[in-house]
């Protein structure tokens, strides 16, 4: 069940494929996620692809592609670099 939380949505848990990180919500965008939707790891930054559960799969090549030159992708993991910098810089 995917649920409006705050300012995000609030989804199943799952994990990055990546690193293990466990993810219940997902930010950044007016609509709930949808299957094949991108979302990134706050953790690793890294590339993550829901599947049609809303859980975590690593991205297929062309969806690299894509999301190389996604604005929106590109934005967000600028933003996310960015926070953990101020995090590590203890501005936050
Ligand atoms: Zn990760």
């Amino acid at each position: 069940m995917v649920e409006r939380g705050f300012e995000d949505w609030l989804i199943p848990q799952g994990y990055c494929w990546q690193c293990g990180q466990g993810m219940n919500r997902a930010s950044g965008h007016p609509e709930p996620p949808r299957p094949g939707d991108f979302t990134l790891c706050f953790s690793c930054l890294s590339l993550n692809v829901f599947t049609p559960f809303l859980s975590f799969r690593k991205p297929m090549l062309a969806e690299y592609e894509l999301a190389l030159k996604d604005r929106t992708v590109q934005r967000m993991r600028r933003a996310m670099i960015e926070a953990k910098e101020a995090v590590a810089r203890g501005e936050s």
